[in-house]
């Protein structure tokens, strides 16, 4: 709690993530949006990973035509992509860079509103794949670029019925579930090196998937994820140094 607090509570200084290079996973839209906007804002190079490719370049020139460093645009399908495809992706990383400083794991799919006694098994196993096998998946390939950084952060995206179970949620809890535990499993295996790893809960926020889940609710009634960006550049730059295996709350 008082983690939160502090990371809601910061103020990133204008430069305070320059130099980094930051892959952010549905950075098309959304809170991945808006959080590879802010990391530009404060200096950093980031890879835009999605799978529609003309909201990623919308994202890339607003990033330009403000002054940010100039990004990457990385177009996968991650519900399709297979092995070449990510260590195309981590020999690109090496070859650019060198190195990888920050990886957020944004991208993620709603999927089924429905209770288990009657959930397609074929939508469950997208879901698990999409919002848990992938991060893992990412995080293995370019874990060798994560350590090649002096200072390398692993942020998953989990969510409120991630630690607490709740009716209809389905698959999409249970990958949240399980993105909480792959994060505290790879923290724990990282405690000795100089890689953390933590886990954001953006809270109800302004966007698609949101509107998908709450029909009826009035979108102004949730923050706009542009509002949430301090917890995600504190942990995605050097103000949380050293803070690993833990998982934050935006609101
Ligand atoms: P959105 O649905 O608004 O955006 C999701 C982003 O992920 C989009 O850019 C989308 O691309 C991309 N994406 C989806 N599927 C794929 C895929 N197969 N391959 C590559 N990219 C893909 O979601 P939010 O911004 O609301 O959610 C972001 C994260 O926050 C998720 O992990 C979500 O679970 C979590 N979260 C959100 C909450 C909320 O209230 N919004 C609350 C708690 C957690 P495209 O636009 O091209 O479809």
């Amino acid at each position: 709690m008082m983690l939160s607090a502090t990371a809601r509570a910061h103020t990133a200084a204008p430069d305070e993530l320059a130099g980094r290079v930051i892959l952010v996973t549905g950075a098309g839209d959304g809170i991945g949006k808006a959080a590879a906007v802010a990391c530009a804002r404060h200096g950093a190079t980031v890879i835009l990973l999605g799978r529609t490719q003309a909201k990623l370049e919308a994202v890339y020139d607003g990033i330009v035509a403000s002054g940010g460093p100039e990004p990457a645009i990385s177009v996968l399908d991650l519900a399709r992509a297979q092995g070449p495809d990510y260590f195309q992706l981590a020999s690109q990383v090496e070859s650019t860079w060198g190195r990888l400083d920050g990886l957020l794991h944004n991208a993620a799919m709603l999927g089924q509103r429905a209770p288990i006694e009657h959930y397609d098994i074929g939508i469950w196993h997208q879901v698990m794949h999409l919002n848990l096998n992938v991060p893992f998946i990412l995080t293995q390939v370019l874990l060798p670029q994560l350590r090649k950084s002096p200072d390398g952060s692993v942020v998953f995206t989990s969510s409120g019925v991630g630690r607490q179970g709740r009716a209809y949620w389905g698959a999409y809890a249970v990958s949240k579930f399980g993105v909480e535990g792959l994060s505290q499993v790879l923290a724990d295996e990282l405690q000795s090196g100089h890689v953390r790893v933590n886990c954001v809960n953006p809270g109800g926020t302004r966007t698609r998937m949101r509107a998908a889940a709450y029909p009826g609710e009035d979108p102004a009634s949730r923050p706009a994820p542009e509002s949430l960006m301090a917890p995600y550049l504190w942990l995605l730059g050097p103000a949380s140094r050293g803070v690993s295996g833990h998982s934050v709350d935006c609101q």
